[in-house]
């Protein structure tokens, strides 16, 4: 399912992959996971869209093939492919840790195909070992909502109180990970998202309610995925001093002023770009330990465009997943 022209729906198209280079695997795609991201590249507001494009970033699939100088994965194995699919190793960014930051980077389902398919090609040095025991479906949302959601959690800080803002795919498994260090959770979702609040009730929020509302507790910190601008302002007038507010999304509308005083007291606003492979190496095993379990609403491969629809609604709850037919 591929995107011809930003703002279009999404097309079904036949293509033949050519065989794996070197580093790449050929993957077999059981299941792809629909993120905001998605909706980005759709509506245009990421730069640079390369058209046309096959999105999709959250890749559980089957190795089918593999390149002459792939020696991780064998024919078989299960693997993820996230959003970060590529970076120079060359660059101050790289050479410091911080690949997610390179300025080269190639990203899946963004400046390279991605799983809104039945194949995909992938360095198979980003790709991810993953459980085979489990549904390519519940394991789809892990591989963006949850792991950049992690990195966002991580940079929130160790503090008690945690609001959530935004309570969607990334919220509803950073919930389960809060619940499980003993922090409590506040969610905040669009006004009057009454099944949203419930949602984040029974995942544990120790309160729900409207991204206008105050939470009845202070805030150590915040993190925000809905791509709101104004939750900005928001969230700093119900962190603590010292508190942080995470921005965990690739694009959000324009923040409106607010007064200093609400980021006065030392209050910082930061913002998570991407991912490493490290922190892929270190979310998915804790994924699996913790048994994480992702809400998800299936759609076949040919209703893409219906599940980013859904997405866009803010009527699903947890995780749209793509399922594909077998090849
Ligand atoms: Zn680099
Ligand atoms: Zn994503």
């Amino acid at each position: 399912m591929r995107l011809q022209a930003p703002g279009a729906p999404l097309t079904l198209s036949e293509l033949t992959l050519p065989p794996p280079a070197a580093q790449e695997l050929l993957i077999r795609v059981e299941a792809c996971g629909v993120c905001r991201t998605d909706l980005h590249v759709l509506d245009g507001e990421l730069p640079d869209i390369r058209c046309p494009i096959t999105p999709g970033h959250e890749i559980v699939g089957v190795v089918a093939a593999r390149g002459a100088a792939v020696t991780r994965f064998g024919e078989g194995d299960r693997v993820g492919v996230p959003w970060l699919a590529w970076t120079c190793g060359v660059c101050r960014y790289c050479r410091a840790g911080l690949e997610n930051l390179c300025p080269q980077a190639r990203f899946t389902g963004y400046t390279r195909d991605g799983g809104y398919a039945q194949q995909v090609l992938a360095d198979a040095r980003y790709c991810l070992p993953l459980p085979a025991d489990r549904p390519a479906a519940a394991l789809a949302p892990l591989l963006c909502a949850g792991l950049i959601g992690y990195r966002a959690y991580r940079k929130a800080g160790d503090g008690e109180n945690l609001g959530l803002y935004g309570f969607g795919a990334a919220a509803h498994l950073l919930a389960q990970i809060a619940r499980h260090e003993g922090r409590q959770v506040f969610a905040f979702t669009r006004a009057g998202d009454r099944e949203g609040q419930a949602f984040a009730r029974s995942l544990g929020a120790a309160w729900a309610g409207s991204s206008s509302e105050r939470p009845p507790r202070e805030l150590d910190a915040a993190i925000l995925f809905a791509p709101v601008g104004a939750l900005i302002p928001a969230a700093l007038a119900a962190v603590r001093p010292g508190g942080r507010v995470v921005c965990a999304g690739i694009h959000m509308s324009d923040v409106p002023a607010f007064p200093y005083r609400i980021l006065w007291g030392e209050r910082s606003v930061v913002s998570v770009a991407n991912l490493t492979r490290a922190d892929g190496e270190a979310f998915i095993p804790l994924a699996t330990r913790l048994g994480l379990t992702a809400t998800v609403e299936r759609f076949a491969l040919a209703d893409a465009n219906g599940a980013l629809e859904r997405l866009r609604s803010g009527a699903l709850q947890g995780a749209a997943v793509l399922e594909m037919p077998a090849n």
